[in-house]
């Protein structure tokens, strides 16, 4: 197996690729391609690609991108918990209702059982 290093530069005959878990830039030699390899930063095995990925700094356009996505991200995932949320008092309400008729149930059956 090919040592992995990460670097910036790409020589000739490497591959240049992006970790897919801490997207760390990572270099390998092209004979590597196609292979798994373990990530020598977060050690989560990691596919190589066949061609070198560019692994170029962040853009601002692509930074202000990435900020509004993890806005819309944050927004809906306070949505959604809020929806959880809701929905958890409303199976609870339920859950009490049932156990008041489950009780009610016992009741009128202890009745039944003492008239007849
Ligand atoms: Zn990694």
């Amino acid at each position: 197996m090919n040592p992995v290093r990460p670097q910036t530069k790409s020589e000739h005959g490497d591959l240049l690729f992006k970790c897919q878990h801490c997207a760390s830039p990572l270099i390998v030699d092209a004979a590597a391609a196609g292979m798994t390899l373990n990530c020598q930063r977060c050690g989560k095995p990691t596919v190589v690609p066949m061609m070198s990925v560019p692994v170029s700094p962040t853009s601002p356009q692509e930074l202000t991108d990435l900020q509004r996505k993890l806005k819309e991200n944050e927004s809906q995932r306070t949505e959604v918990t809020g929806y959880i949320n809701q929905l958890s008092i409303q199976l609870h309400r339920w859950k009490l209702r049932l156990q008041t008729l489950n009780e009610r149930k016992d009741e009128l059956e202890e009745e039944v059982r003492k008239n007849s």
